[in-house]
């Protein structure tokens, strides 16, 4: 079969790598692509939000299958986009509909959600323009740090955590005046919640699930979580506190009550489910939901899933993924994210990357990368994941470490304490 993967970075190189590995695949696009995925299909030049592009791309080509890598076209319904046209429309998408991109494109529709589904997350109100003083109220009877979530899409930059009420107070008036736009128009004020997060990915047909393994990302730029946050800066997987009896209630509590809610509301919902937990005192609650994979966690979780990924996506597609079988590999998988100097805030692009050649026993998954004059060159923040398996997670890492020394481009950074937490 033919599959189309949308996005270009280091998340859609994982995909494309495990994707590109299944018998079942003849060809295999990438759109628009970074300079590793030309390794494992060909990339095609559109954007992952030229839907009408991308559709006739799909027909031309005979695609049989569309994987959507970021949340963006998701969000702006490139599902419900590819059903309407009836050229399209019997193309599976993989990824939920506008209505289920909703988990991910409004934080407010995910914590009513929640509520409505009895799913454990941390007390929460929102307010608008016209409640701000409700807004101000209501802080006074929460606890600090307080927790300031901009309702919208906001590029990981949304949430706030201060320490002070006056700091609260203040940014929540500038939230609503507009600090963000449109996406901050309306504001989630909740609960601040302690504990180690962990995330958890599910793959789901609408009615049946399978559970991705379990990881841990790492989200500030300097060493032990110190600075500002970041897309991420490595991964870890398994997660040492993820225990059996953990994931357990994370299944019973939280991803089957999503998953039936989900269907229970009508909402046409196939594709990955990402869940961004927190252990508080051993009890899994959500902090977040997003509608795709986590990156950089894909370019752990990948490493383990042993299955077809292309089996599992069929299985999404003819709604029986409780017929498939999912098996994942034992050992460990870790992921290194090496960025540009500056990053992420400001920072130069353009630089030759060498030593990539040299790298062995690693898997070199790029983000940030294209390639100019023949030369793969930095192109964005974040540029390249060593992953890597270990019998144990100190293996692992040793190993990304090691390979990451090996790879060279002007001031690049890396973080070298990923996993020294668990
Ligand atoms: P991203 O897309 O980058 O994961 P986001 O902008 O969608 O983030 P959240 O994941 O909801 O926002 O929050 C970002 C981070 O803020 C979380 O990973 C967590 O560390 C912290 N956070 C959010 N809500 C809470 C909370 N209630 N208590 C404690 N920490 C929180």
């Amino acid at each position: 079969m033919n599959i189309l993967l949308l996005g270009s970075g280091g998340r859609e190189h994982a995909l494309a790598w495990k994707i590109a590995q299944s018998p079942k695949v003849d060809k295999l696009y990438i759109a628009p692509g970074n300079a590793g995925t030309t390794g494992c299909g060909e990339n095609v030049a559109i954007g992952v939000n030229e839907f009408d592009k991308l559709k006739d791309f799909a027909v031309a080509n005979a695609v049989d299958m569309v994987v959507v890598g970021p949340e963006d076209p998701l969000v702006k319904g490139i599902y419900d986009d590819f059903k309407a046209d009836p050229r399209t429309a019997a193309i599976p998408v993989i990824g939920p509909s506008k209505a289920g991109a909703v988990l991910e494109g409004s934080k407010d529709f995910a914590k009513a959600f929640m509520q409505r589904h009895n799913i454990p997350t941390a007390r929460y109100r929102t307010f608008d323009g016209t409640s701000l003083d409700e807004g101000l109220a209501f802080l006074e009877s929460l606890k600090a740090p307080y927790v300031l979530k901009a309702d919208g899409l906001c590029a990981g930059k949304g949430v706030l955590i201060l320490p002070t009420l006056e700091e609260a107070r203040r940014e929540l008036r500038e939230m609503l005046g507009g600090m963000f736009g449109v996406a901050s128009a309306r504001v989630v004020i909740e609960e601040f919640l302690s504990g180690i997060e962990c995330s958890v990915f599910v793959l789901t047909d609408g009615r049946h699930y399978k559970i991705l393994p379990e990881a841990k990302d790492y989200k500030r730029i300097g060493e032990h979580d110190t600075g500002l946050n970041t897309g991420g800066m490595g991964s870890v997987s398994p997660v040492p506190f993820a225990t059996k009896e953990w994931m357990q209630k994370v299944e019973d509590r939280i991803i089957r009550p999503t998953v039936d809610g989900l269907a229970a509301e009508g909402i046409d919902y196939k594709g990955f489910i990402f869940f961004g937990l927190i252990n508080v005192d051993g009890d899994p609650m959500v902090i977040e939901y997003n509608c795709r994979m986590g990156d950089p966690e894909t370019e752990t979780v990948m490493l383990r899933l042993k299955s077809d990924i292309v089996d599992l996506f069929e299985g999404v597609a003819a709604g029986d993924l409780d017929k498939r079988g999912i098996e994942f590999d034992g050992r460990s998988a870790v992921c290194v994210m090496m960025v540009s100097g500056g990053y992420p805030q400001e920072y130069k692009k353009g630089y030759p990357i060498t030593g990539i050649d040299q790298v062995e026993g690693s898997i070199v998954f790029h983000a940030g990368t294209a390639i100019k004059d023949g030369c793969v060159v930095t192109a964005g923040g974040r540029v390249i994941a060593v992953s890597s398996y270990g019998a144990d997670k100190g293996e692992a890492l040793r190993k990304s470490f090691t390979e990451a020394e090996k790879i060279h481009f002007t001031d690049k950074y890396f973080r070298r304490d990923i996993g020294q937490d668990l």
